[in-house]
């Protein structure tokens, strides 16, 4: 058995035909689970007893459970989820000019240890299955529809690395972009991997034409292994040339982020190193003012944080600053969660 919002309509399609069953019940089923918001199998109305009896046997409905939702003062909403065997998943609603952008977790706890991360506080504990992800964009769409919106975009960057998570998350992108589900339309969707490089260049093969980012923090291999361990494994130059075989397979350009952290990687030298790295590459860096997790992090300083950014400009970099959104409620990834379990 398996949850209905877990499977794409291409996977639905084979499944039911494999089954003697006709193609057109997908959308009839998408349409229910999507259009009309049903709570039950039974609920579509449009599918005949006996075939619903055959789907119930082989598939389930369900839903996320709201914990908690914090409201930050800028319009960003931070949502609490708990599944299904009480683990605690977050995310973030984030309000912009062009609309709302949604931050997507991929799984619970994170095992990639970033020095700086709230989430790397606590071990993967395991993958989000394909319909959990599904379902925190559902839930939030859901909830906007009320006042006439709905999610316009949607990042995976929240909880986890989507690369860790490869095929649930593929499947994910697939059912979010799916006009008879939710929509999202492929340039909306940004995946960030901290830089699992061999899953860089699978992922050119991925035939959506969906935003690619990359967390990268570090352009010293010394500083980045000190403070992402992942570059133990795949270092800078490994990284540089999955991204170069990415771009020449899908001709997308990549953005880089990159988190100033005050007197760790904010420095002209830094700034230096971040240059050497992204010449020669179709990317932009997104500079990121650093959300506090009560860490030994601070963020850096205005003064550093424009020399920096002006250095890049200067040498010719595509670069932008990032607005920080959600200050007031804790809405870097991993905090709401943290402090739901601290205070039980
Ligand atoms: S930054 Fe991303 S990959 Fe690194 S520990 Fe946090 S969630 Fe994991």
């Amino acid at each position: 058995m398996r949850s209905l919002f877990g499977i794409s309509r291409d996977n639905l399609v084979s499944f039911l035909v494999a089954n003697g069953h006709p193609k057109f019940r997908a959308v009839q089923i998408y349409e229910g689970l999507y259009r009309q918001n049903v709570n039950s199998i039974d609920d579509i109305k449009v599918l005949k007893n006996e075939f619903k009896d055959f789907l119930k046997g082989n598939f389930y409905l369900n839903s996320l459970e709201l914990v908690r939702k914090e409201e930050s003062i800028d319009g960003t909403v931070k949502y609490l989820f708990k599944l299904y065997d009480d683990n605690l998943i977050e995310t973030v609603l984030m309000k912009h000019d062009y609309g709302n952008s949604l931050c997507v977790s991929t799984q619970v706890g994170c095992n990639f240890a970033c020095a700086f991360c709230a989430s790397g506080l606590l071990k993967k504990q395991r993958n989000l299955k394909t319909d959990e992800l599904v379902l925190q964009v559902k839930y939030i769409n859901d909830d906007l529809s009320k006042k006439d919106e709905k999610v316009s975009s949607v990042v995976v960057m929240g909880i986890g690395e989507p690369f860790d998570n490869y095929d649930n998350v593929l499947e994910f992108l697939e059912i979010i972009n799916d006009d008879k589900a939710l929509a999202i339309g492929s340039r909306h969707i940004t995946v960030s991997t901290v830089g699992l490089a061999p899953k860089i260049e699978e992922f050119s093969n991925f035939p959506l034409q969906v935003n690619l980012a990359i967390s990268l923090h570090f352009a010293s291999d010394e500083k980045r292994s000190k403070y992402m361990p992942v570059n133990r494994a795949y270092n800078l130059q490994e990284l540089k040339e999955a991204i170069i075989k990415y771009y020449e397979k899908t001709n997308r350009r990549i953005t880089i982020e990159y988190i100033l952290l005050k007197g760790v990687n904010d420095s002209l030298e830094d700034a230096r190193a971040l240059v050497e790295f992204v010449s020669g590459l179709n990317c932009y860096v997104n500079l990121i003012p650093y959300n506090s997790t009560s860490s030994k992090f601070e963020r850096s300083d205005e003064k550093a944080v424009n020399e920096f950014f002006r250095y890049l400009k200067r040498n010719n970099v595509n670069v932008t600053k990032r607005k920080e959104q959600g200050h007031d409620i804790n809405a870097a990834c991993g905090q709401l969660r943290n402090k739901q379990i601290k205070e039980g």
